[in-house]
């Protein structure tokens, strides 16, 4: 059953949303982009025509940024993303995946790829991407990525089926190495820079900030950590989904919402064009929206501080052992938030 976040999404809701270049894309995006994965019912079963609503929603007050990919609910929040598009697709900026098509489903080879992007095309309902990205890098092998994953998009952008090419992951250091080692437009992170964990910002954002490549932080909530419905599968250490538990009720409890709080936190950030989150109602956007303007209470900031430092830049295993960043705690200052 959807669940009720808010009732009021009749209050009045921001009708723009400040734009970032992307990177050197020459594409300027929503600061909060609209993360689809629960379009696929990624975290919870979602109605499919509130889903549509949301994403009407958003598009009508500023949000261009979309992110999707096939693997969301095996291709289930692509063709509702697509849905949802038709006839609207002319006003955002549009991103897709390919790669990953399973929990344990991966196949980076060329031949995938442009088979990929086909089936995307036809599922989102249009015929160029804007945005066309390796999914979670740290599964596959670094090699095969460099010289036939990401030379085989940039045959399809030359055809003019996406208009840029980049990488997702969860490891820094993989996502550093890759494009170290091939060009590309496009990082995004995720799960590495918002109230829990601020790590991005030792590796990715001088990575790519110095070079121009366009940087995209997903997962303001921490998959969810920062709600108070974080999913069974969530892969942090109990801790982390603990302290997640005990801030929303510390912002509950003075009367705030940990969520605009989190939100705010990432969309401040000084490099990162867009942050993604992942929703599937309108009452979730029309909070997402206004976070972008709430002010947020100097001790209240403080004490979250407090709550999360035990547990902050706590990182998980992810992908192929030699891809995964080396230390599995890494421990740096608490940010200011
Ligand atoms: P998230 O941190 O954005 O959390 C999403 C969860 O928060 C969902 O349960 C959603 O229903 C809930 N939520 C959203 N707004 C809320 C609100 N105002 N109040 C209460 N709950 C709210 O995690 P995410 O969805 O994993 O990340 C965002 C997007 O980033 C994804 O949808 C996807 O597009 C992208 N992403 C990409 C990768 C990758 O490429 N490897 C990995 C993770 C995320």
């Amino acid at each position: 059953m959807p669940r009720v976040i808010d009732d009021s999404i009749s209050a009045p809701i921001p009708t723009s949303v400040p734009m970032r270049p992307l990177g050197r894309t020459g594409l300027s995006v929503s600061v909060l982009g609209f993360g689809a994965s629960p379009l696929g019912n990624a975290f919870r079963v979602t109605d499919p025509e509130e889903g549509k609503r949301a994403v009407h929603m958003a598009i009508d007050h500023g949000v261009n940024f979309f992110d999707v990919s096939p693997y969301y609910g095996l291709t289930l929040a692509e063709t509702r993303l697509g849905e949802a598009l038709a006839g609207h697709r002319h006003k955002v900026v549009l991103a897709t995946k390919c790669g990953r098509y399973g929990l344990n489903n991966f196949d980076f080879s060329a031949k995938r790829v442009a088979a990929s992007l086909d089936e995307s095309l036809a599922r989102l309902r249009t015929d160029y991407l804007d945005l066309f990205q390796v999914h979670d890098v740290e599964f596959g092998d670094v090699q095969q990525i460099v010289e036939e994953t990401i030379p085989a998009m940039r045959r399809l952008q030359q055809q003019g089926k996406a208009r840029h090419i980049g990488i997702t992951g969860y490891s820094l250091k993989t996502l550093a190495r890759i494009a170290e080692a091939v060009p590309v437009d496009t990082i995004l992170s995720y799960c590495r820079y918002n109230l829990m964990i601020a790590d991005m910002d030792e590796i990715l954002t001088p990575f790519a900030s110095k070079r121009g490549i366009g940087l995209i932080n997903a997962s303001a909530l921490h998959m969810g950590a920062l709600t108070d419905d974080a999913p069974d599968w969530h892969p942090a250490p109990a801790a982390v989904i603990e302290a997640g538990r005990r801030a929303v009720e510390l912002c509950k409890h003075r009367g705030e919402d940990l969520t605009s709080i989190a939100l705010r936190f990432c969309a401040d950030h000084s490099y990162a064009s867009t942050t993604l989150v992942g929703m599937g109602t309108r009452a979730e956007v029309a909070n997402n929206l206004r976070a972008l303007e709430k002010p947020v209470d100097p001790q209240l900031k403080k004490d979250l501080e407090t709550l999360i430092a035990p547990v902050f830049n706590h990182v998980w295993p992810s992908g192929r052992p030699e891809n995964q960043d080396a230390a599995n705690a890494l421990h740096y200052a608490s940010p200011q938030i």
